[in-house]
């Protein structure tokens, strides 16, 4: 070939074809990689996401080695298969029986079976008893990552007060928590994890937990090996202050810790009309009340959110007799360990102090050794942001919330203590079916259009977590 009689349009003609042949074999490899359906936006979104917040190398076509399965186009899927019509129904289906059927805690046998009877159908693998009557279920490849779902199982001691066809069947117990719903959401995702089993990098397990309410169930999870390498926990809970299906949550301080205490105040009984001769604990025990009101009003920094209340005083009969003792009790919350250790602190050395001020003794009881001391529950900042980001292609980013903390108190928190963890809300709120009432109350109901969106949650939450897991891992 005469290199001389080449002209600079053939050079043109001739990087015109290699740009067209490139283009043509990038679109086959791409195909090859993705699913036909497969929006480009949300490859582009994969792309942004993975490269800039984890550092994992993308090729040049936009798809990251072992990426199918990651991100918001797995989740579409997820969504797809959560809200197909015969899933919705099962869905609803045992959302009811269980609804029907309330057990409270570390009672949950037939609700209990009904879990182990659908992960039989599901084939999914369990381990059972955990617990008394909880469930450990795993799914995947048996290999780390291992990521933990949680789903509480009991009810509460109330009569429910609404009419519908699938009321509580068992007098006096109620799910007035929505703890059916999470053991179905649960269900769910874990019907959805088992059919896209052969996508997870590494191993989902699946908590079905007594004893929420009371009791601290999640301890004796623990206890018994549900945690066992598990690199991060999620729960959800339902809640009537977001519309249905929209998901909150918040970095950091959550929910508050929550502690009981019963002080026994013992004087001497006698006359009251010749008090001289008695030592009075109703003296005592209202010394002690007022003073308990001082440790949030004058020690608490005001900006520090804490709850000191007194909610029992019982003692005397008769009118004309001053008792030999009295009791009270009551609650405290705080938001962080520091202020709620230093309120339980204070509280024993006020009745203590205040008893001997008025010639009496004091035994106080926080209720330790029955498991009714709850920490705060604090949220990972990494596992807050994981949920951020699944809700988000999950259910959209407009429909994620930063919430406020509240008082409330969760037996997640031992989890928490244990592995990374986050705890997030799922709105079921809808005024057109009276689902307002808030958790507790004998008039709760639920928006039973949350169960898909619950479902889908937990499946993409733990498929992702595993993928990026694996890639941190392999980083290392
Ligand atoms: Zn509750
Ligand atoms: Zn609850």
């Amino acid at each position: 070939m005469d290199w001389r009689a080449v002209t600079w349009m053939d050079c043109c003609r001739a990087f015109i074809l290699i740009w067209v042949l490139f283009n043509m074999i990038s679109m086959i490899v791409y195909a090859s990689n993705c699913e036909m359906d497969c929006p480009l936006g949300d490859v582009e979104s994969l792309v942004n996401n993975f490269e800039d917040q984890y550092g994992i190398p993308i090729d040049h076509f936009g798809v990251a080695e072992g990426t199918r399965g990651v991100g918001s186009v797995a989740a579409q899927e997820i969504v797809e298969v959560a809200n197909l019509p015969e899933n919705v129904e099962w869905l609803k289906r045992i959302r009811r029986r269980i609804h029907e059927h309330p057990e409270l805690a570390y009672e949950e046998f037939e609700t209990s079976k009904l879990i182990r009877h659908e992960l039989d159908q599901m084939n999914v693998s369990y381990r059972y008893p955990v617990a008394r009557t909880g469930v450990v279920a795993s799914i995947g490849n048996g290999n780390p990552p291992f990521v933990a779902l949680r789903a509480d199982m009991d009810a509460l001691p109330i009569q429910e007060a609404v009419e519908w066809e699938h009321k509580s069947k068992s007098p006096g117990k109620m799910h007035a928590c929505g703890h059916d719903a999470h053991v179905t959401m649960l269900l769910g995702g874990a019907k959805i994890l088992q059919q896209r089993q052969h996508l997870l990098q590494g191993t989902v397990i699946l908590l079905f937990q007594p004893a929420e309410e009371s009791g601290a169930g999640s301890k004796r999870m623990i206890a018994e090996g549900a945690l066992e390498n598990v690199e991060g926990i999620f729960a959800m809970h339902v809640s009537s202050d977001y519309p249905t299906s929209v998901i909150g949550s918040k970095p950091g301080p959550l929910l508050a810790g929550c502690g009981f205490f019963k002080a026994v105040i013992t004087g001497k009984g006698g006359h009251a009309a010749i008090p001289q001769h008695s030592i009075d604990p109703i003296l005592a025990g209202s010394a002690s009340v007022v003073s308990l009101q001082h440790l949030v009003s004058r020690e608490a920094n005001p900006l520090d959110s804490q709850v000191v209340s007194v909610a029992a005083f019982n003692g005397g009969g008769a009118l004309n007799v001053i008792p030999d003792s009295v009791t009270i009790g009551g609650t405290f919350r705080a938001f962080s360990n520091e202020s709620f250790y230093r309120l339980r602190q204070r509280i024993e050395e006020v009745i203590l102090g205040q008893a001997a001020v008025h010639r009496c003794t004091a035994v106080v009881d926080f209720f330790e050794k029955e498991d009714q001391f709850y920490p705060p529950t604090f949220n990972d900042k990494d596992m807050h942001k994981h949920v951020h980001r699944v809700a988000a292609d999950v259910v959209g980013v407009h429909n994620f919330k930063i919430v406020p903390p509240m008082m409330g108190a969760e037996d997640f928190v031992f989890y928490t203590e244990v592995t990374p963890a986050a705890f997030f809300y799922i709105g079921m709120r809808n005024e057109a079916i009276g689902s307002t009432r808030s958790g507790h109350s004998p008039y709760f109901m639920i928006d039973e259009n949350v169960l898909p969106t619950g479902a889908a949650m937990h499946a993409a939450i733990a498929e992702r977590f595993l993928n990026e897991h694996k890639f941190r891992t392999k980083k290392l």
